[in-house]
């Protein structure tokens, strides 16, 4: 089995790298790609062990980027990792511009009557906090019930809370990615606020070599239909779990929502060999 969408504690997930790589040996996944949110932490540790347990890890990064004015995942697989040294400086700015919005994230909230404190949100995460580490809180505080109304209510791009970070334009991203000698990969499509196939060609335009055409939120028919325009686009295909742990507990790693999720076996090789077909 292969898993190429992952998080562990050094972004958003719950388990560490070293649980996730046990959770990998326990689901039969023999081919995982970590893709924590902006950074390799989680990825870098677990790598020898990984190596140890006879797994086969895909170093992999998941991007905020914006595209017409709103938030898009892009993720990147390294299928070489030597030679990253620039890309590291770059995402290292990427989580400088996420500390500095957490700070403003907190005045706002606290203009807003949300009594809390960023050391408080950083007990909920690990080692980069993000906004799931804040919705946690919110809920625990009783400002909300569940993680939904959290983002609703105070953290989702259209509510009151929100305030921006700098997140690179879609195309810059990719550039990045590619420049590093990665595949980019638009993550989740079902999620885009527009019309995907009327999008693609620009986001081709700007380089982009894959889509996650297999991913939990994606239902068969779904699947199919991203399957159909990576081929007319040329595109290659990834695919994964996007497995965060017990804050996702419907979603398993390997298999998804429900066993939903049926990733061919030579996912990787045709990534390899860059064959689109
Ligand atoms: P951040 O990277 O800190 O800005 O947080 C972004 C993360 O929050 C995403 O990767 C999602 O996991 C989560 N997220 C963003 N918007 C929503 C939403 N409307 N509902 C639930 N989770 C969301
Ligand atoms: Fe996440
Ligand atoms: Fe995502
Ligand atoms: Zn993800």
């Amino acid at each position: 089995m292969i898993d190429l969408h992952s998080h562990t504690t050094a972004s958003d997930g719950t388990f560490s790298p070293a649980q996730l790589v046990a959770e990998a040996g326990r689901a039969g996944v023999r081919i995982l790609g970590i893709t924590d949110h902006d950074t390799f932490s989680g990825y870098d540790q677990a790598l020898p062990l990984a190596q140890q347990a006879g797994l086969e890890l895909v170093c992999g990064i998941e991007l905020s980027t914006k595209l017409h004015g709103h938030s898009v995942h892009l993720l990147g697989y390294f299928l070489s990792v030597e030679g990253l040294g620039d890309f590291r400086t770059w995402i290292a700015e990427l989580q400088a511009s996420r500390r500095d919005r957490n700070l403003r994230l907190i005045a706002r909230l606290r203009e807003l009557g949300v009594n809390i404190t960023l050391e408080e949100v950083q007990a909920h995460g690990g080692e980069m906090t993000g906004r799931p580490h804040f919705a946690q809180l919110l809920i625990e505080k009783g400002y909300v019930s569940n993680m939904q109304q959290a983002f609703d209510d105070y953290l989702d791009e259209s509510a009151k809370g929100y305030v921006t970070r700098r997140e690179p334009q879609f195309a810059e991203a990719v550039q990045h990615i590619r420049g590093a000698g990665g595949i980019a990969s638009l993550a989740h499509p079902i999620r885009l606020r527009e019309d995907f196939a009327a999008i693609l060609p620009e986001l081709c335009a700007a380089g982009l070599n894959a889509i996650e055409a297999y991913h939990s939120d994606h239902s068969p028919e779904q699947t199919a239909l991203y399957l159909q325009l990576a081929k007319q686009h040329g595109l290659l295909v990834t695919g994964g779990s996007d497995f965060h742990g017990t804050v996702k507990p419907e979603i398993r790693l390997g298999t998804g929502r429900g066993g939903n999720l049926q990733i061919p076996d030579n996912l990787v090789e045709r990534l390899q060999c860059k064959d689109a077909s």
